[in-house]
């Protein structure tokens, strides 16, 4: 059987030979040149679990796992006839019924005619190395949580979308789709409800896409679907809105119902970008667009979002000498009582002169002031510029008149926040009674916490706190107030849209009864009419802030409005 070319093998090499077939570690598979097999060794038997007495005489069919299509085995076929080993990594299955990869030559041996008598088929189990090797490849592609394509693996099929729409001169749309408030969930409920919720809106964007589609995971709260063949943007716009109606719906998660929608921002390829990197950039851009915009919407880019992503840029550069060189300045703004007619505090609100950019709104410049840290030295500039004018203000015939601030979430988790105050507040001669400290629920639940800690040292010294734009967080009210505060500011999307929507009025009355039955007070954003005045006295709210007083006006003109 173990015949050769011309070599002489002696009686006892034949039975060494034998000896090392029968001992190898390797499975060897002796079959005749019609497939039957005549031996197994028993490197064999341990690998696949079948005895020889169970496989000879048969055909090796029995190993097929179903993994292989049927043209893998006709070229096997087609290779070993021709005289030649076949080699490759087999998925096979065990007698147990369990795969295995077996890397394996099949060598044709040729009698003493030199026609093919025999194959002989030599492998090893390198499962541990297969599966190491596919779970490597697979963690490199894919996201672990969501079994979606992660970045690297997104990148590929973007850039691979790209050429075919190159060809075939059809858009590939790229929607970046980004959780809204997802951290808030996050760092209240936990990881654990976050990462579920997480799949959860895995599974729901990807029924809202053809499964030729892409849907990508970027990592945290944000993915991207990839869209080829788009004809028109109709198409697209479809898609965004079968997204936005999949998060209408609540997502129950353990023993919650968490309502979450999302912020999407649209961009093409060749319309909007040259290249994969510029179409997901584009797109990021305008979602950042949709969120402004109040969320759960949807935007497609436009090329004046880039010069917008500019401006922030240079603004980014000049906000940086913008103290040292004095541009910073307070405005402020009374709050009425309504019954007594009497301004009850005065919020102040802060301005930015830049040279270059003229006076610069504060929702444009606060958020790069707490990007670059620099919020912490301008509040504290502010803090102590506030306290002073407020104080002339109070010597000046206001005695009870008190200073609302507002602190960004950033300034919030300052960890100097309290000392920074309470020197402050000594250094004005203030007293601490008449400082109210606006924070905004998200401020407040970032960290609920933490925030509770802080909260309490204020209380402790006397220090007043008012939820800004109250009704417009995520926060269940329950949660929000068991924090020690004594204002809510109620937003002035209620307030403007109390006139003609029964639903605000509703919240509006809902928060007034709450506030009452709780001791709150409560104060009116953004009034500008006799109309919303009315319905706000009506519902019981008399802290009246907002245009149909006084417009933000600086501290020299306004001790010129104040009654004596
Ligand atoms: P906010 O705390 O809600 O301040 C009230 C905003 O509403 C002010 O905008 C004010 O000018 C505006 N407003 C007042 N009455 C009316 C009205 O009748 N109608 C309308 N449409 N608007 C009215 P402003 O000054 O542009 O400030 C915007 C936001 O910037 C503030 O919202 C606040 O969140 C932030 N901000 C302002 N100054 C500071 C500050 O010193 N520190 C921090 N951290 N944030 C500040
Ligand atoms: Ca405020
Ligand atoms: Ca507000």
């Amino acid at each position: 059987m173990i015949a050769n070319s011309g070599r002489n093998i002696g009686a006892g090499f034949t039975q060494m030979l034998a000896q090392a077939v029968e001992q190898t570690d390797d499975a060897v598979m002796i079959t005749r040149a019609d497939g039957i097999i005549e031996y197994v060794n028993p490197g064999f038997e341990r690998i696949t679990g079948y005895l020889a007495t169970d496989v000879v005489g048969r055909n090796p069919g029995f190993l097929r796992s179903g993994m292989h299509p049927p043209t893998f085995y006709s070229e096997i076929w087609r290779t070993i006839s021709r005289g030649e080993p076949f080699r490759s990594v087999f998925t096979n299955r065990r007698h147990n019924g369990e795969l295995y990869f077996e890397e394996k030559t099949i060598s044709p041996i040729h009698g003493n005619d030199g026609a093919i008598s025999h194959f002989v088929a030599t492998g090893k189990d390198v499962t541990e190395r297969i599966s190491a090797e596919r779970r490597l490849e697979y963690m490199a592609n894919y996201d672990a949580l969501t079994g979606l394509p992660n970045r690297s693996l997104l990148h590929d099929r973007l850039s691979q979308a790209i050429q075919r729409a190159h060809r075939t001169g059809k858009s590939v749309a790229v929607q970046f789709v980004d959780l809204d408030r997802f951290k808030l969930i996050n760092d209240t409920l936990g990881h654990n409800i976050g990462d579920r919720l997480l799949i959860e809106a895995a599974t729901r964007l990807r029924h809202c896409l053809r499964a030729t589609d892409t849907v990508a995971r970027l990592g945290g709260d944000e993915f991207i679907l990839i869209q080829e063949d788009v004809g028109h943007p109709d198409v697209v716009e479809q898609v965004a809105h079968k997204i936005l109606d999949a998060f209408a719906t609540r997502f129950p998660v353990g023993s919650h119902s968490l309502f979450v929608s999302v912020s999407i921002g649209l961009a093409l390829y060749p319309e909007d970008a040259v290249g994969p990197d510029e179409l997901l950039m584009r797109a990021d851009l305008a979602m950042y667009r949709a969120k402004e915009a109040g969320r759960n919407s949807f935007r497609f880019f436009e090329p004046d979002m880039d010069a917008n992503a500019m401006r922030t840029l240079t603004l980014e550069v000049a906000i940086r000498g913008a103290l040292e060189n004095h541009e910073f300045a307070l405005v402020y703004q009374p709050i009425i009582d309504t019954r007594t007619h009497r301004p009850i505090a005065v919020e102040a609100l802060l301005r930015w002169h830049s040279p270059d950019h003229g006076t610069v709104p504060p929702d444009h410049f606060i958020p790069l002031l707490e990007e670059n840290g620099l919020i912490v030295p301008v509040a504290r500039w502010a803090l102590r510029e506030a306290l002073r004018e407020v104080h002339a203000m109070q010597k000046a015939g206001q005695p009870e008149l008190r200073l609302a601030f507002n602190l960004s979430s950033r300034q919030f988790r300052h960890v100097g926040l309290l000392q920074d105050i309470t020197a402050a507040l000594d250094e004005a001669d203030f007293p601490p009674h008449l400082l109210e400290l606006e924070l905004t629920e998200s401020a407040l639940m970032d960290n609920p916490e933490a925030s509770a800690a802080v909260l309490e040292s204020l209380r402790a010294r006397g220090i007043r706190v008012a939820v800004d734009d109250f009704g417009t967080g995520y926060s269940s009210l329950a949660y929000l107030l068991r924090f020690p505060v004594r204002t809510l500011k109620i937003d002035r999307s209620f307030v403007h849209g109390m006139e003609h929507s029964r639903e605000a009025a509703t919240i509006v009355r809902a928060i007034a009864s709450l506030a009452t039955s709780l001791g709150l007070e409560m104060v009116g954003e953004g009034v500008e009419n006799l109309a919303q005045l009315a319905l706000l006295q009506e519902l019981g709210c008399y802290q009246i802030q907002g245009f149909l007083f006084s417009r933000p006006v600086p501290a020299s003109e306004l001790a010129t409005r104040l009654p004596n």
